[in-house]
């Protein structure tokens, strides 16, 4: 009974963090902030007043549609599936330790500038987390659309027809864990190979409990990828950083639009890829997967469906999946 306690008192606090730790995308301090950008995009792009501007945000007919009545639902059944799963996630600190010790007994300690100050290693190591952070994110995410057995998880995320900051935790657990093993991959790789070279002095630049580069970001509209409200940045700009009407597309129906725009922040990725799409602030898409039914926005379906799928493409039956041609047919344009 101790445990249940226990757990229980952790799914709460997990949950309570969602909404006031920097660190989640869906941290109160970044949904204020994207609302705020919003508005004054739409004052200004769409000539409203600060009602009008407000209502057309936040119009019942997105955020209690069915679709993110199931992005809500999810966010709380999550929540505890993945602390279960916790123990199964790879620890960036036993990976850190590991590749530090073994580059002691393998490899020459280069002899960096004495006088570099902690200040430049620790922006150096925060920028290069960010970059490289970002970069596994696009290559996994690009992998889960051309991989059938990944697709079919993945798909639960792209089966959202209205968009709101919800939706970036309308993932199938499998998903979040893959992106956790990631993650802790990524940053126990980093971690070891900085602390080998500059010992002591690597510290991580954080902002509100975060990547500060990544809470900069956030603070800047992440949230509006996942909104009706198209921000482009403009050709420039969009060939360097993603913006939310770039991840728009990546959630579009369009044919022409599948399989574009992978990436989480930096564009550079979808540019050496040849995935790179532009925005427009004028663009009107319609989100989801060309032929899906209602039924797919029920929990059971989001939940079991994709394990039903990946059970089928290992029997060697075709699979159910609108994407698959899609796949098919990107991959051999591109080959
Ligand atoms: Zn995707
Ligand atoms: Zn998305």
């Amino acid at each position: 009974m101790e445990w249940l306690f226990e757990f229980l008192l952790s799914w709460l606090s997990e949950f309570r963090g969602l909404v006031s730790q920097g660190s989640k995308r869906v941290f109160l301090g970044y949904m204020l902030s994207a609302a705020i950008i919003a508005v004054v995009w739409l004052m200004w792009q769409r000539r409203l007043n600060f009602v009008a501007a407000l209502r057309w945000l936040f119009q019942g007919k997105i955020w209690w549609s069915n679709s993110s009545r199931s992005d809500y639902q999810m966010m709380f059944i999550n929540q505890p599936i993945m602390l279960l799963l916790s123990p199964l996630m790879l620890s960036k600190l036993a990976l850190a330790t590991a590749l530090f010790y073994t580059l002691n007994e393998w490899v020459s300690r280069p002899l960096w500038p004495a006088n570099i100050s902690t200040f430049w290693v620790s922006v150096i190591f925060t920028s290069c987390l960010f970059v490289v952070d970002d970069a596994s994110r696009y290559y996994l995410h690009r992998l889960m659309h051309r991989w059938p057995v990944l697709w079919s998880f993945h798909r639960v995320h792209h089966t959202a027809q209205s968009l709101t900051p919800f939706t970036v935790l309308r993932t199938h657990p499998i998903e979040g864990l893959l992106f956790g093993l990631r993650s802790a991959l990524v940053q126990g790789l980093l971690i070891g190979v900085f602390v080998f070279v500059f010992a002591d002095r690597v510290t991580l630049l954080s902002l509100l409990g975060a990547n500060a580069v990544t809470t900069v970001l956030n603070i800047l509209g992440s949230n509006l990828r996942h909104s009706p409200v198209p921000i482009s940045y403009g050709k420039t700009l969009e060939r360097w950083l993603i913006s939310p009407a770039q991840h728009q597309i990546h959630h579009s129906q369009a044919r022409q639009h599948w399989d574009k725009n992978f990436g989480a922040f930096i564009a550079l990725w979808d540019r050496m890829g040849n995935t790179l799409e532009y925005g427009s602030s004028k663009q009107k898409l319609i989100f989801g997967l060309s032929g899906q039914k209602s039924k797919e926005h029920q929990l059971s379906s989001l939940y079991w469906k994709p394990f039903k799928s990946c059970w089928s493409y290992c029997r060697g039956k075709k699979l159910d999946l609108v994407s698959t041609a899609n796949i098919t047919n990107v991959t051999s344009e591109q080959e």
